[in-house]
């Protein structure tokens, strides 16, 4: 500036000048101030925390936001240096980048915890700041600003931990694993490629396909259960066999989930059911070595009772024949128990007879009922013929068995009745089996239930009447064999009745 000697020498077009630069001075400091004041403005209304720093990184501004939060007042913070407000296990790494930002002039950013003075709770903060420079290229200040980031690195958290455990279970040997489109595998685990045979290179060259791996008999049911997976969501776990990549046998249990549907994924889990099949497959050995073992001595025992009876009968000594009588039908009961489990073994082992020849199905009837008619008086067994001949392809014994299972159940489940319905009807596919009883009746969710092995209805009075569960599971498989259907209608406490459907020979 000039003194007052300097400008009493002044022309008039200098005087104008000095003027000019005055007023431009004037103006530029308004402008700095309102410039200040709009930056000020600004960092208190924004959401994040705001603050400066001279060049040398010490203090110089903080928003009230960031004071408000911290706790620290204006003198507290004249120095960053000591960081009171930071986690103390994030202080070494934010000093570090600080004074990396400081030495270089480079944008600095970092995450931390940052103290909420007053509950003393952290919250993590993302802080960043860029050095301001002059014309010439100084740094004058810097500019910093932290932003809330707990929801997010809570969202972060969450997913590693969800992903901690998604890897535990995709690492764990017990369980395959593996990601399904359409009928190709795109991927698994260690354990299903090592229970499979198959590797990587099979895995990324698409040569590991459902349905191939399928074993062929159970190929139909895993069409059905990739059907089920697309309208359910999830499948219900079944029992199948792979095919592995040398060629061997590998009983599985396999369940899964939908991914996603576009395209459509699913997420299949995969358990080693050898164990628990051979388990199976020896205890069922086990029944039928152990009725094979029963039957013999059994019907030796049968015919030597008959034959004394006979003996005695004609002595007419009344008693022992009466003894013996008893004897005879204790030995049928066990006979035909043992009879089942036999049938039971051979159904598992899939070695069920399957005599191809003509039957009629109302003979049949009539011979079962002739033998039952002999044991047992409390029930009528009222019969309707079809009018046509019931003919159709089959077991002749086979089928009687089960005319016999349903007519006796029939009876055994109603003694409060004195009649059984037995009818037989032919359309033209179909010969239509028909037993109708006045009995217990069957618990809805029950009735389908009972056609499983060992399954007894759980209902009033059951627990009366002796059984094993095994009659109608062997029946159904009879009638599947003949590629028939058996179900039931009932109503509690009124009575059941069995509809059998078979198909008709052709004329
Ligand atoms: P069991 O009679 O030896 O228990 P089944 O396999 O023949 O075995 O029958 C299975 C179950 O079905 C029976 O335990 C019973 O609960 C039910 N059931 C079968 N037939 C009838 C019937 N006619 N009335 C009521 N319940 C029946």
């Amino acid at each position: 500036m000039l003194n007052g000697k300097q400008t009493r020498h002044l022309t008039l077009p200098l005087w104008k000048a000095l003027i000019k630069y005055v007023d431009g001075q004037k103006r530029a400091e308004q402008q700095l101030k309102a410039s200040e004041e709009n930056f000020r403005v600004l960092a208190e209304t924004v959401p994040q925390f705001v603050w400066t720093a001279q060049p040398d990184g010490s203090h110089e501004y903080t928003n009230q936001r960031w004071r408000d939060y911290t706790g620290f007042t204006p003198e507290r913070v004249q120095r960053w240096d000591d960081l009171q407000f930071l986690h103390p296990d994030d202080r070494a790494m934010n000093q570090a980048l600080w004074r990396h930002a400081l030495d270089t002039g480079e944008r600095f950013e970092c995450e931390g915890r940052l103290r909420n003075g007053q509950t003393g709770v952290y919250r993590w903060v993302l802080t960043r700041a860029m050095p301001v420079r002059d014309e010439a290229g100084q740094i004058i200040k810097w500019f910093g600003t932290c932003t809330d980031i707990e929801d997010q690195k809570r969202i972060e958290e969450a997913l590693r931990q969800s992903q901690e455990r998604v890897n535990a279970l995709m690492n764990s040997n017990i369980i395959g694993i593996n990601v399904i489109e359409g009928e190709q595998i795109v991927d698994a685990n260690d354990t299903f490629l090592r229970m499979t045979g198959y590797n990587r290179e099979d895995l990324r060259a698409g040569c590991i396909n459902v349905m191939h791996m399928t074993a062929p008999e159970d190929r139909a049911q895993t069409q059905q259960a990739h059907q089920e997976l697309a309208v359910r969501q999830a499948l219900t776990p079944y029992e199948k066999e792979y095919i592995c990549q040398d060629g061997s046998r590998l009983p599985v249990l396999v369940g899964g989930v939908v991914l996603q549907h576009d395209p459509f994924q699913a997420l299949g889990f995969v358990l080693d059911n050898s164990a628990h099949k051979e388990l199976e497959q020896r205890k069922d050995h086990f029944l039928g070595m152990a009725s094979h073992e029963l039957k013999t001595p059994i019907a030796s025992l049968m015919l030597q009772t008959q034959l004394l009876r006979k003996q005695l009968a004609k002595q007419d000594i009344q008693n022992a024949d009466r003894a013996l009588s008893r004897m005879e039908s204790q030995l049928n009961a066990v006979t035909r128990l043992v009879g089942e489990l036999l049938d039971l073994s051979k159904i598992q082992a899939g070695k069920l007879e399957h005599a191809q020849e003509t039957v009629n199905l109302g003979d049949v009837l009539q011979e079962v009922i002739e033998i039952m008619q002999q044991t047992q008086t409390t029930h009528a067994i009222v019969v309707h013929h079809a009018e046509h001949p019931p003919l159709l392809i089959g077991n002749k014994d086979r089928l009687g068995q089960v005319l016999l299972n349903l007519i006796s159940n029939a009876i055994k489940y109603s003694p409060g009745a004195n009649t059984i319905e037995v009818a037989i009807e032919t359309s033209e596919e179909s010969v239509i089996l028909s037993v109708c009883d006045h009995g217990i009746g069957i618990p809805r969710e029950q009735r389908e239930k009972i056609f499983e092995r060992f399954y007894r209805a759980v209902a009033p009075y059951q627990h009366a009447f002796p059984g094993l569960g095994m009659g109608l599971y062997i029946a159904s498989e009879i009638v599947k064999h003949h590629r028939g259907t058996i179900t039931v209608e009932s109503e509690m406490g009124k009575g059941s009745t069995f509809h059998v459907t078979l198909p008709r020979k052709s004329p």
